[in-house]
């Protein structure tokens, strides 16, 4: 029956909404009271390694203000982002559930069982990956640590604008492994003197972005991700892989929102590598075109000059340039997968507007 059929799909609709609106408000409040905790030991290891310098002391110091910026770390994970993303979880999830079910929608059931199984196995994920990183800053000078340099927090602060909180993201090594991961607010790699290529820092900071508005469940979906549409190191380019965001909009899912994790954080890097902005003067034909890296995301969000109209531009390479290893720069890899050559302008746009719009009241903004 039609008018039933009509009523059943605002139901689920509203289930779906209230769901997610639920476990974003509680994500929320855990993201400030999280953020203040590790802020304050943010500032105890900043200021102890300011206080020390160059001094004998500072080895001392930096192990000490490691293990307290952990020890606050790892209070965030438990008790609060990592419990109350479980609350949120699982009652986002319920009512998606239940929405679902008295509906006969079943896939939005379906997508209430994967919140709340995602944000329970993020929560234990949270507590063991900060007891694992307090263990490894406890072992004397064996984790070297570093905050963001000025020039990757202007690269950033253009990316993402206000909508991620910068000061509480460390670069440390991974003790030896060779990889490139992020687990909350922290970038892990293993690259020479913990320097990372750019573009891969954007995309580890999609993650931190997902980290900061969705809580620990993101990693439990991106290792998802990873497991059902593969990531293989040797094969990195396999069509339809987590990365390949071109085969999410074969899926059928034309948001970014709605992206799997990986894909999701690879858009916003190939938009920072292929993106382009040209300047138009109004009146004329004189026009520029700026197409080194990140131009895309220099566009102004207000126009400051209405003399002058800026259009962005993503054309997805499809065959795209070598650069230094992230891991051995005596050696190249190509920048990105090739992808189709065609025009996906509209979806960058969008991608990046719903990613700037994400709600930011953290203390940590401000430092
Ligand atoms: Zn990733």
């Amino acid at each position: 029956m039609a008018w039933w059929d009509d009523v059943a799909n605002a139901v689920a609709s509203a289930a779906e909404a209230v769901g997610d609106a639920v476990e974003t408000a509680v994500n929320a409040a855990a993201e400030v009271v999280g953020d203040a905790v590790e802020t304050a030991g943010s500032l105890v290891q900043d200021g102890l390694n300011a206080l020390t310098g160059n001094s004998p002391l500072s080895g001392i110091a930096g192990w000490l203000g490691g293990i307290v910026s952990g020890v606050a770390k790892l209070f965030v994970a438990n008790v609060i982002k990592g419990a109350w993303g479980l609350v949120g979880g699982v009652i986002g999830g319920l009512i998606k559930v239940l929405g679902g079910l008295l509906t006969g929608h079943w896939d939005l059931a379906l997508r209430g069982l994967v919140d709340m199984v995602s944000s329970f196995l993020g929560g234990i994920l949270a507590v063991g990956a900060a007891l694992l990183s307090l263990i490894q800053t406890i072992v004397p000078f064996n984790s070297d640590e570093r905050p963001l340099t000025k020039a990757e927090k202007d690269v950033l602060r253009n990316v993402f604008r206000g909508s991620l909180a910068l000061y509480n993201i460390r670069i440390k090594n991974t003790s030896g492994l060779r990889t490139i991961f992020t687990l909350g607010n922290t970038i892990y790699c293993s690259s020479p003197g913990l320097n990372i290529p750019i573009q891969i820092l954007v995309h580890e900071c999609v993650h931190v972005w997902q980290y900061q508005n969705l809580g620990y469940r993101y990693l439990v979906d991106a290792l998802g991700a990873q497991t059902i549409y593969g990531r293989d190191p040797l094969h990195a380019c396999a069509p339809g892989n987590a990365y390949d965001w071109l085969a999410e909009l074969a899926r059928g899912t034309t948001k970014w929102e709605y992206f799997n994790k990986e894909a999701a954080a690879q858009l916003i890097e190939e938009i920072w590598t292929d993106g382009k902005l040209t300047t138009n003067e109004v009146g004329t034909t004189i026009s520029t075109t700026d197409a080194t890296h990140g131009a895309f995301y220099r566009k102004p969000v207000e126009p400051e000059d209405l003399h002058f109209k800026l259009v962005e531009e993503f054309i997805a390479d499809d065959n795209p340039p070598s650069v230094p290893d992230r891991y051995d720069p005596t050696t190249t890899e190509v920048i990105h997968c090739p992808r189709d050559g065609k025009d996906h302008t509209q979806l960058a746009i969008d991608s990046v507007k719903r990613m700037r719009s994400a709600w930011n009241f953290r203390l940590s903004r401000f430092l």
